[in-house]
């Protein structure tokens, strides 16, 4: 591959390089390598039919937008419409199905009580102080102080082992800030205004974002196969993990994985809701996605179904970074390679896998349009890129 004349390089096509490039691309009349190692673009967030159901699959698991951010909105709008879906999860303990987040109706059905509203907090809060935790030192202390032990047993417990295959008590309790309950019958999932599916799904959507004339788009290249071509001038954009980028020289990051078990039902629904939960620890996978469901607005999709089973894993060098661990430990190590980063004034890291965040799809499309905000006033050889009309 020749990149002599390359002047800007995005490393990934996920949704903060593709809005990186489109917005280089369209908003300054500058050209954009686009280089991704998988074979499509899209990242995390990519979805295909599926041969045998013709079923939209997630194929990295049920992504649903929502966004409180108006800029993101208009801008993701900008590449096709949305549905107005509202996403709904179910979780799953000792055989009885609970709505998340935790709601009236979860307490109610859990406890086999009537709260009102008005009585669901101070409820709440009499069980949470049971246990008397004042000042949460692992996750466990953080979630019975926040639920009370009962429900953390139930809904939390067995969940958060499988998920980072640690007792909660090893892990930190910054991992969960907040669970929110609601003290209303109101089950869905996300509060944000904006919230829906691209109707003509994912792929569709992110191609038509680096359709522009001034993207080139090579898939199956990996940064690690071009970084001896790039002219000392070019600038690069890296949505890669930042271990990777500097070869370990420090040390690796630790991630959780994921596998997906795929396979067709010969029933209409087999569950009834887009995502169902497994609560319980002696169950390996953590929830099961069933994608008819996420497009009501396209009927009933025939007669089979399509599910994936979600099980954590181990991350393995070569295997797909999922989930940050983000401990004392690796937010050390992360702080030691940024800080060799400072040594490559050309080079900016983002996304995902760049920062170690777990990012929602608007962030990461937020955090791009911030990196283009800055691009537009330094330039690309410290002179102002301008801004076409
Ligand atoms: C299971 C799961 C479910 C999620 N559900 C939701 C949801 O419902 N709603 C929501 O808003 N967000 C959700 N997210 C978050 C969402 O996936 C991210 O916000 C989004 O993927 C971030 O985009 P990104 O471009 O930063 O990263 P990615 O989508 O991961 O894209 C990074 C790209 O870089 C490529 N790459 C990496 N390293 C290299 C390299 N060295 N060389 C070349 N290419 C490289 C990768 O192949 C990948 O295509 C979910 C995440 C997970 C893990």
């Amino acid at each position: 591959m020749d990149l002599s004349g390359v002047r800007c390089l995005v490393v990934g096509a996920g949704f903060w390089g593709a809005t990186l490039a489109e917005r280089i691309a369209a908003g300054l009349g500058q050209r954009v390598l686009v280089a991704d190692r998988r074979g499509h673009p899209g990242g995390n967030c990519y979805s295909r039919k599926d041969e045998e159901t013709g079923i939209e699959a997630h194929v990295y698991g049920t992504h649903v937008f929502h966004t409180k951010n108006a800029r993101v909105w208009e801008y993701v709008n900008r590449f096709g419409g949305f549905s107005g879906y509202r996403h709904r999860v179910w979780t799953e303990h000792q055989g009885r199905v609970y709505p998340l987040p935790i709601s009236l109706a979860t307490l109610n059905s859990f406890y086999g009580l009537n709260l009102r509203p008005a009585e669901a907090a101070a409820f709440i809060a009499g069980e949470a102080a049971r246990d008397g935790v004042r000042e949460p030192s692992n996750l466990e202390e953080k979630a019975v102080s926040l639920l009370g032990r009962p429900l953390y047993e139930a809904l939390i417990q067995g969940y958060t082992r499988k998920q980072w295959n640690r007792d909660p008590r090893e892990l930190p309790p910054s991992i969960i800030t907040r669970l929110p309950v609601r003290s209303s019958y109101n089950t869905d999932y996300f509060d944000d205004p904006w919230q829906g599916l691209p109707l003509d799904g994912y792929a569709a959507l992110i191609s038509r974002m680096l359709a522009h004339p001034l993207i080139d788009l090579c898939l199956g290249v990996s940064y690690a196969d071009i970084a001896g071509q790039i002219p000392a001038d070019c600038r690069v954009f890296y949505s890669g993990p930042v271990d990777e980028l500097f070869r370990f020289s420090l040390g690796a990051l630790e991630w959780r994985s994921l596998r997906f078990e795929w396979s067709v039902e010969p029933v209409a629904d087999f569950q009834g809701c887009p995502v169902l939960n497994q609560a319980d620890a002696d169950i390996p996978f953590t929830r099961t996605h069933e994608f008819k469901h996420l497009h009501p607005e396209r009927g009933p999709q025939g007669e089979k179904t399509l599910l994936a089973r979600e099980y954590p894993l181990n991350f393995v060098p070569g295997g797909e970074p999922f989930y940050p661990v983000n401990t004392p430990a690796n937010e050390a190590l992360l702080a030691a390679y940024r800080e060799k980063l400072r040594h490559f004034p050309r080079l900016t890291l983002g996304g995902r896998l760049g920062s170690y965040r777990y990012l929602d799809m608007d962030a990461a499309i937020e955090a791009a349009l911030a990196c283009f905000d800055a691009l537009r006033e330094e330039g690309p050889a410290g002179k102002p890129w301008r801004e076409r009309p």
